[in-house]
């Protein structure tokens, strides 16, 4: 078929870029593979974790100042179920809303995985086996990118977790050990902080948000802490893995010979087994036990309680990009 424009890639930077072109009057198609429109941001990123920083920051507001306004509150809890049904229905809002988009300017979606072919030349393998070849004018790629996982910490999204996993965490947990104090690691400690884990970020360089401006830095650094989050700067996490149902993170001091390695610990809250899918809904059950194992190091934080890990840090270097490989 013939088109003045495959974009590939339907998250913010594709969706976009279609919805643009189709208004300028070109013939659109917009290949995606996922299942629905909008890429990480909208289905495993920006909105979701918006949603969850909302709910929590209720639960907080409800159990530390409602009180201040004479609003007395017995027996709060949180029910974390409906909690990730609401983020599902928003993100569900956003999704719906782009379709809705993609028909107003008759951009067509061109469902499955796109591969870039010499002459400007697109192919879809559909999920039903098909294959559909695009012949455009301009090609868009638009690919986005994936977590990086730690050669020793493998997302298995059940206790190490990858900012999928870490929006479906279906019961609190006890720790919540996040590595990297970028964006990404700050707001979902602080949800999960705010509904009650303790929450352990670990950065190696000195100061959290690198990039950021220095007084952000330190006023961001200082709510943080007053928030209850445990921030570790200037440490290097060295080692890992998953102990029975705990984690553990090896550390040291991310300047000079002479580091002191510590150990953080945690036992695991469990996801019921099973692939996660990017785009799931459904909280699953959460199976919280004891685990205390013995650790080679200085012990900084060792905790029998339940917990989990995951890496944190939204910067180009940590969401590696993937748009040739995906291509493929
Ligand atoms: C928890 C979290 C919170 C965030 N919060 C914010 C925030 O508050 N503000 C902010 O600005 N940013 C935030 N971000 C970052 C933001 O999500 C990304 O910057 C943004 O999604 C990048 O958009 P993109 O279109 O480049 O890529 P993506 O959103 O990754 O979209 C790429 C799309 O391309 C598709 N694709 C890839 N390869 C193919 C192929 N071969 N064929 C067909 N389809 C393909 C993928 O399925 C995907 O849907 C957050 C990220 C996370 C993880």
């Amino acid at each position: 078929m013939n088109t003045d424009v495959v974009v590939i890639g339907g998250g913010p930077g594709g969706y976009v870029a279609a919805i643009r072109a189709a208004q300028l009057g070109l013939s659109t198609v917009c290949v995606e593979m996922d299942r629905t429109l909008g890429g990480t941001c909208v289905n495993v990123g920006c909105i979701p974790s918006k949603a969850l920083l909302d709910s929590s920051h209720h639960f907080e507001f409800m159990g530390h100042d409602a009180k201040t306004h004479g609003i007395a509150l017995a027996d709060l809890k949180i029910d974390v179920a409906t909690m990730l049904k609401r983020k599902d229905d928003v993100v569900g809002q956003n999704t719906k809303g782009l379709e809705f988009l993609f028909r107003k300017n008759k951009i067509t979606w061109a469902k499955g995985r796109g591969t870039l072919k010499s002459g400007n030349v697109v192919d879809v393998a559909g999920s039903d086996g098909t294959t559909t070849s695009y012949q455009a004018k301009h090609v868009i790629i638009a690919t986005g990118s994936v977590p990086v996982e730690l050669p020793f910490l493998k997302f298995d999204e059940q206790r190490i977790l990858s900012n999928v996993g870490a929006l479906i965490i279906s019961a609190v947990p006890k720790h919540l050990i996040v590595i990297g104090g970028g964006v990404i690691g700050l707001e979902l400690g602080s949800v999960w902080r705010r509904l009650g884990a303790k929450v352990t970020v670990v950065e190696l360089l000195p100061a959290i948000l690198p990039g950021m401006d220095d007084d952000i830095v330190r006023e961001a650094d200082r709510v943080f802490r007053k928030q209850g989050l445990d921030i570790r700067t200037g440490t290097k996490v060295t080692g890992g893995g998953r102990t029975g149902d705990g984690v553990f993170v090896t550390t040291a001091r991310a300047s000079g010979s002479t580091a002191t390695t510590c150990s953080l610990r945690s036992g695991g809250s469990r996801r019921s087994p099973g692939s996660m899918p990017r785009r799931s809904a459904s909280p699953s059950a959460h199976a919280a036990r004891s685990s205390s194992t013995p650790s080679s190091g200085r012990t900084c934080l060792t905790s029998s309680r339940s917990g989990t890990v995951f890496p944190g840090r939204c910067s180009p270097t940590r969401l590696r990009r993937k748009a040739s490989s995906r291509l493929k």
